[in-house]
């Protein structure tokens, strides 16, 4: 099943700034979308505000695919950042690694924490929300959204049709 009013709002880039659908800028330029809300809310255009609203809320239910690396059987719930600013989200670099992430076990948290051996660790839960207290730049913004990939089961070169295909459930076809 697709939905007509969906594939139209979500897959054409009526915006001019961005040739990409909200589903790829998720992984982008989460920043960006975050702002358009409000923007489509101020203009009063509800029923585009409303849809893209639900896309960001709808995200944040996402579950992690990925398998802890320390005990190699639970499904990963937090990744942790390192960084040497004084905030993340401002003038911090911070690095993201495969390995600093862990399950909910605190030994797993322990040992991801060990792998870690400079700047300030943060943990943070893989919510699409947290792209806005990690990064701001496109640079800085890629990179926890190329983690997310991996955390989601995606593929780095994610296409439209599959990240509509991961927020919406549905095969997006007949384009
Ligand atoms: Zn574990």
């Amino acid at each position: 099943m697709t939905h007509k009013l969906d594939k139209q709002f979500f897959y054409k880039p009526f915006w001019s700034r961005k040739q990409k659908s909200m589903e790829v800028l998720m992984f982008e330029d989460y920043y960006f979308l975050y702002h358009l809300l409000e923007e489509l809310k101020r203009e009063n255009r509800q029923e585009e505000a409303g849809r893209l609203e639900e896309l960001l809320k709808e995200a944040d239910k996402k579950t992690p695919q990925m398998t802890c690396p320390h005990c190699k059987r639970e499904r990963i719930v937090e990744f942790a950042v390192s960084h040497n600013g004084s905030c993340l989200g401002s003038d911090a670099t911070f690095e993201l690694s495969d390995n600093w992430t862990c399950c909910s076990s605190k030994e797993c948290r322990k040992k991801m924490l060990g792998k870690i051996v400079s700047g300030r660790a943060e943990i943070f839960e893989p919510k699409f929300s947290e792209i806005l207290n990690i990064a701001i730049t496109l640079e800085d913004q890629a990179k926890v959204g190329n983690l997310y990939k991996k955390i989601f089961g995606l593929s780095e070169s994610i296409t439209d049709t599959e990240a509509y295909k991961f927020f919406k459930g549905d095969d997006l076809v007949g384009i």
